[in-house]
């Protein structure tokens, strides 16, 4: 089974090409959904959270109050490495055993969806990686329009997060989402085609990941 990653910035248009993945019916594990699952699934993630941050961000249900613990993290760098120290070793497991559960029900391609796929190096355990990348005047506009932010909050945002131009020094192909969807459609159709038809790894990517 080919593994592709797929990743972007915010609002470059990630979950607007995964759609358009699911829309074919290639299955995708999507990292934001495990994300949220690993809470449900592997009970000691939130006792390390308790012991970290403290009980005043599990809620009366024992269930995470996530919105409370995002807006204490937010502008801390260090606060939000010590919640991803604690959360993406339970991610990655999950997302491999996603992808291993499609290699066994016999699929032949499997997209995964994941914003923070290069920082945190899944995408060297891919054979083939895809950016949707968006012209920086264009992805203000669509995250100001999408969320109601302001453009400093959107700016604050996309400093935060590893630029879109070092993401593309990492991928074997690039989307450039900055026009119509139709155009969107076409390179992802185009991609897909040239991975399916080298076997998801061709010679100058086996080369780039040694
Ligand atoms: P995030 O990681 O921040 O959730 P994302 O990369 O998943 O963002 P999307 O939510 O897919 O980005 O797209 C951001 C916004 O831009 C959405 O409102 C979406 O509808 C819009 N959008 C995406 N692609 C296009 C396009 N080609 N033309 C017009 N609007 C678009």
């Amino acid at each position: 089974m080919i593994k592709v990653g797929l990743t972007g910035g915010i609002g470059s248009g990630k979950s607007t090409v995964s759609n358009m993945i699911r829309e074919k019916n290639i299955p995708v594990v999507d990292a934001d959904i495990i994300a949220r699952d690993v809470l449900e699934i592997y009970s000691e993630i939130l006792e390390e959270i308790k012991n970290v941050f403290g009980e005043k961000f599990i809620n009366e249900d024992g269930k995470l109050n996530r919105r409370e613990l995002g807006n204490y993290i937010f502008k801390s760098k260090e606060l939000r490495g010590k919640l991803e120290d604690i959360m993406i070793p339970y991610i990655k497991k999950e997302i491999f055993e996603r992808i291993d559960k499609y290699n066994k029900l016999g699929e032949n391609l499997c997209i995964v969806d994941a914003p923070t796929l290069i920082e945190h190096c899944i995408h060297k355990e891919m054979d083939t990686n895809i950016l949707v990348w968006v012209n920086r005047d264009i992805q203000i506009e669509r995250v100001m329009k999408r969320d109601f932010f302001k453009k400093e909050q959107v700016l604050h945002r996309i400093n935060s997060q590893m630029l879109l131009q070092d993401k593309k020094k990492e991928v074997d192909y690039v989307i450039d989402n900055s026009f119509d969807l139709d155009y969107t459609k076409k390179q992802l159709k185009e991609i897909l085609k040239k991975t399916m038809s080298v076997g998801g790894c061709n010679e100058r990517q086996k080369e780039k990941k040694k």
